[in-house]
């Protein structure tokens, strides 16, 4: 394809770049993304992804704005309070990017309609704050073997992994979290630094970035956990779990 001076002038920052340049540039047109809940990790991944030119962007998320998101969920603002999360995301994303498509699910994404919106995906990315979500995100992706990005923060603390998911190598949610309730805390309940959602979801939009581009190294087989209060990331190696009852034989 052919590129435009406006579109070279724009992007110039990521073409400079050799792991990038023009042919990653393209696969960034052509890439599609779902992005499941628009909160504090989502509104980070979704206005990058949609700045850096990602061709297609689903964003799925059933809630609207309250006036205690506005702390940390920068997608948003006040005179959106009361207005569903995507179209107050999509006003944002359409005044940073008018021509990439964005498409709306204003509902939770769950049964068939999350099957059919991860299989016509390339990459999902979890944003969502529950297990119960997370886990059928992951079935989903799984079965359609997706890739799927997916990090979760509260209180000071954050961590992100990305799932070749259905994929013999690479892990899926599941193996590691599978059976640990003992995960399923919100920052509703038990708060979350602002800018921890921030850096955990642009971690984010680094992976999905790199995976379309397909350059760098993957989180895929490790989960990097971050501590915003002692400063400190940590790599901890995440094994597949041949017994795993989403993944395994
Ligand atoms: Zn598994």
């Amino acid at each position: 394809m052919d590129f435009s001076d406006d579109e070279l002038f724009r992007y110039s920052r990521h073409i400079l770049l050799a792991d990038i340049d023009v042919p990653g540039q393209e696969k960034l047109f052509s890439a599609k993304v779902l992005i499941i809940g628009i909160g504090g990790l989502g509104s980070p991944v979704a206005l990058y992804l949609t700045a850096s030119g990602v061709g297609e962007i689903t964003i799925a998320d059933h809630d609207v704005v309250e006036l205690n998101n506005l702390q940390r969920q920068i997608a948003h603002d006040e005179q959106d309070i009361g207005n569903s999360k995507v179209n107050s995301c999509y006003e944002r994303m359409n005044k940073i990017n008018s021509h990439i498509q964005v498409n709306l699910i204003h509902a939770e994404l769950c049964g068939e309609q999350l099957l059919s919106q991860v299989a016509a995906a390339d990459i999902v990315v979890d944003c969502t704050d529950n297990l119960t979500t997370r886990f059928e995100i992951n079935k989903a992706c799984v079965k359609n073997k997706k890739w799927l990005v997916s990090a979760a923060a509260i209180r000071w603390e954050g961590q992100i992994s990305t799932y070749h998911c259905g994929f013999k190598e690479s892990p899926c949610y599941h193996c590691f979290y599978g059976g640990r309730k003992e995960l399923n805390q919100n920052c509703s309940n038990n708060g979350v630094l602002s800018p921890v959602v921030g850096v955990l979801g642009s971690m984010q939009a680094i992976e999905v970035i790199k995976l379309i581009v397909n350059k760098g190294d993957s989180l895929v087989g490790r989960v990097l956990l971050f501590d915003a209060f002692s400063m400190q990331w940590e790599s901890m190696q995440l094994p597949k779990n041949p017994n795993c009852s989403v993944c395994g034989r």
